[in-house]
């Protein structure tokens, strides 16, 4: 009975991240890579619920996610959003940062829990910023990224010390985006 009961709630709590993660229109393989789910049953799921429902907001996304860096670090707002994402996975321990300031990831490779993890550290980021920059697959992309210390890394402000996600081969000024930002809107004219 136990065995039948572990089973149902391993089963019901695949199909929940199945579900949390189309809403926030994540692409099949991302949602197979946590849920272990076949495509044809994601493709099933989709279909049941956010097909035909009147919700014609939701998507299905298919392919690869996005891999290149620039949008996180394009302008000052997009860094500190990326930066808030990084946050938000550091206290949902999925990332955590070292002595040095590397990054490193907490979990050997995605599953069910590291899924509701990530869904819930991006509903925050949302909340934070109501219209968010970055969406769930570019979320998903930065918080894979991140903890491969090559391409991304975590810079200090000369400033504030505060960290902040940086391109590795951009021209570092030591200046976080909340800084950046405080100083181009000083020296506006009124
Ligand atoms: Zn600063």
């Amino acid at each position: 009975m136990r065995l039948t009961d572990n089973r149902y709630s391993a089963e019901r709590s695949q199909f929940e991240l199945a579900l949390r993660m189309i809403n926030h229109e994540a692409r099949t393989k991302t949602i197979r890579d946590c849920t272990g789910l076949s495509d044809d049953r994601i493709r099933k799921l989709y279909s049941t619920y956010f097909r035909n429902t009147g919700r014609d907001t939701v998507k299905r996304r298919r392919g690869k996610s996005p891999q290149q860096i620039s949008l996180f670090v394009k302008t000052p707002l997009n860094q500190l959003e990326a930066t808030t994402l990084i946050a938000l996975f550091c206290t949902s321990l999925l990332l955590r940062i070292d002595t040095a300031n590397k990054v490193h990831t907490c979990w050997p490779r995605p599953d069910v829990e590291y899924g509701h993890r990530v869904c819930r550290a991006f509903e925050t980021y949302v909340l934070l910023h109501p219209a968010p920059k970055i969406s769930f697959e570019w979320a998903w992309n930065l918080l894979q990224n991140i903890s491969r210390n090559d391409e991304l890394y975590l810079a200090i402000c000369a400033t504030c010390r505060a960290r902040y996600i940086q391109d590795a081969y951009a021209l570092d000024q030591r200046r976080c985006p909340s800084c950046e930002i405080s100083k181009s809107s000083r020296s506006m004219p009124a």
